[in-house]
């Protein structure tokens, strides 16, 4: 991501005072590596700032709120802790009865979904 929007970030998460220092500049140096068109997992946030989930979650809608990133979704494995690869655009896109490839588990959306963040605006 660019400076300016990186900037708008900074400042908006500053404002709504959900991350400590250390976190925001820590969340800040893992945002610059992001571009359009990349996703964002929320567990990815949750491990590298040392986060809980809901805290993880909440910086995560503030950027969608910014019309940076938005919401798409992902078929998880709960039983091998494996994601599916394929990522879809809406909850009603997804499959039911999809089975997995590593454990042949039978994955629902409502169960089995994990909500992830697709970069839409990154400066340019
Ligand atoms: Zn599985």
């Amino acid at each position: 991501m660019l400076p300016n929007i990186l900037l708008k970030i900074e400042n908006s998460l500053k404002d709504k005072d959900i991350l400590s220092i250390d976190e925001l500049i820590k969340f800040m140096s893992l945002l610059r590596r992001y571009k359009k068109g990349e996703w964002l997992y929320p567990g990815v946030l949750i491990r590298k700032l040392n986060i809980t989930s809901s805290k993880a979650y909440k910086v995560l809608e503030i950027l969608k709120d910014m019309d940076v990133l938005e919401v798409n979704y992902e078929l998880y494995c709960h039983t091998c802790n494996t994601f599916e690869g394929t990522i879809y655009e809406t909850f009603s896109q997804m499959p039911t009865g999809h089975e997995c490839e590593g454990c042949d588990t039978e994955l629902q959306p409502l169960i089995n979904s994990i909500v992830i963040y697709k970069v839409i605006f990154d400066g340019e």
